[in-house]
């Protein structure tokens, strides 16, 4: 194809993700469609693929109410809370201390302050998860509370550029919460030991997600895995994060349909980078956990395609014999420079086990991971996505893999 029909490709598919398509998140239809899809394409350009199935939950929710003395602050559910109608005692806590003293049975505990600077790790995320979030979750889980209210501040490099952040977003918890801004927390604060009354319609539904997994070469042959998520966070189309990365991959898996080269090439669609449990991920491991040694190397898309700046390859234990074509194609590709290395993403899932990595990003994003108000929100659309990049990468990737 000629770079213009894959810049018109790469137009398709991204309205196909993020605009067809309403939502990409784990365990809804939007998200399976998108894996369906995914696969399609991948089965006409003769890469032998394979839908791993495993189950997640998808959420709704309706908005909630809290009242006191019929005043009514703004609150917002929690992502995949249980739902709650009732009323109670506010008892609140500001540290761990504080948590841990309260006798919080049948109240509604209210969270603020330095407590909840931070977005606590879910249950079951084995990847990063600090003994401080840990102890707060057991303390809340052991407290006998009705239901959570926590007041959250700015914190872009663990909550996106969302404001305010849940707290908690985790289906695996199930003390029913919801969150304000910090704003509104100082106005609660004069309720704190009254009753309060709390409305959350929120609700889990069962469902079933898919890895996309696509193979080309021979099954023995060392293997270089290609990498992006398919899930979006819920309430934004995630374009940047990552319906670009899925499009190198798509652009990829036909610029190497007629690779015969002595690798064996995986291209894997993620699902569940953006999502509580990270299911799609903790699939991959358990299932080849034997095999990361016969990896040679992990190239990871995420956060691709920014319409300003330059792509940014970051380079993660290359060996010489990687990190020599790597620079060379660096150099060759006018909009790809060396980024710096930054560890939210899913090769950190291969570099754990030993394997090098490249992560693929937009050198903006990683540059202003901190204090950037555009991943996992509404903002996240088509209109800030220069499909132009998104064929220079795939470009550059092919001409990669055909030299290691
Ligand atoms: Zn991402």
């Amino acid at each position: 194809m000629t770079d213009n029909l894959l810049l018109i490709k790469c137009k398709e598919y991204l309205k196909t993700l993020c605009v067809d398509i309403s939502e990409r998140c784990v365990g809804s239809n939007g998200n399976r469609q998108a894996t369906y899809f995914f696969e399609k394409e991948l089965s006409l350009r003769d890469w032998e693929t394979e839908m791993v199935e495993f189950e997640a939950i998808d959420w709704v929710e309706n908005g909630a109410t809290l009242k006191s003395d019929e005043e009514n602050f703004n609150v917002l559910v929690s992502p995949y809370s249980l739902g709650f109608r009732g009323e109670g005692e506010l008892i609140s806590a500001s540290t761990i201390e504080e948590l841990s003293k309260i006798k919080a049975k049948n109240k509604i505990i209210f969270l603020f302050g330095e407590i909840t600077r931070e977005q606590l790790m879910p249950k079951n995320f084995v990847f990063y998860n600090p003994e401080e979030h840990q102890k707060i979750i057991s303390i809340l889980e052991n407290s006998g509370a009705k239901a959570i209210v926590s007041a959250t501040g700015r914190n872009a490099a663990l909550a996106g550029g969302v404001y305010p952040f849940p707290l908690i977003e985790d289906g695996d918890f199930d003390i029913p919460s919801v969150y304000m801004t910090e704003e509104e927390g100082l106005k609660l604060i004069p309720k704190i030991g009254k009753i309060v009354f709390l409305d959350s319609l929120s609700k889990r539904i069962p469902g079933i997600g898919y890895n996309v997994i696509g193979k080309k070469g021979n099954n023995n042959s060392p293997k270089i895995v290609v990498t992006a998520h398919i899930d979006a966070k819920k309430g934004t189309p995630g374009a940047i994060d990552n319906a670009t990365g899925v499009i190198v991959l798509l652009v990829l898996s036909d610029l190497l349909k007629d690779y015969n080269g002595n690798k064996l090439i995986e291209i894997v669609a993620f699902n569940g980078e953006d999502y509580y449990a990270v299911p799609g991920q903790m699939n991959y491991i358990s299932t080849n956990k034997n095999n990361f040694n016969k990896i040679l190397l992990n190239i990871n898309i995420d956060g691709a395609g920014y319409k300003e700046g330059l792509s940014a390859f970051s380079l993660f234990n290359l060996p010489d014999e990687i990190l020599q074509p790597t620079k060379k194609v660096i150099n060759q590709y006018s909009g790809i420079t060396e980024g710096i290395q930054w560890p939210q993403g899913d090769h950190s899932i291969f570099l754990q086990f030993g394997v090098p990595a490249i992560a693929v990003s937009s050198k903006w994003f990683i540059d202003n991971i901190s204090d950037q108000d555009i991943t996992h929100t509404p903002k996240d659309n088509i209109g800030i996505v220069d499909c132009n990049k998104i064929v220079e990468i795939s470009q550059a990737l092919n001409t990669l893999i055909r030299s290691i």
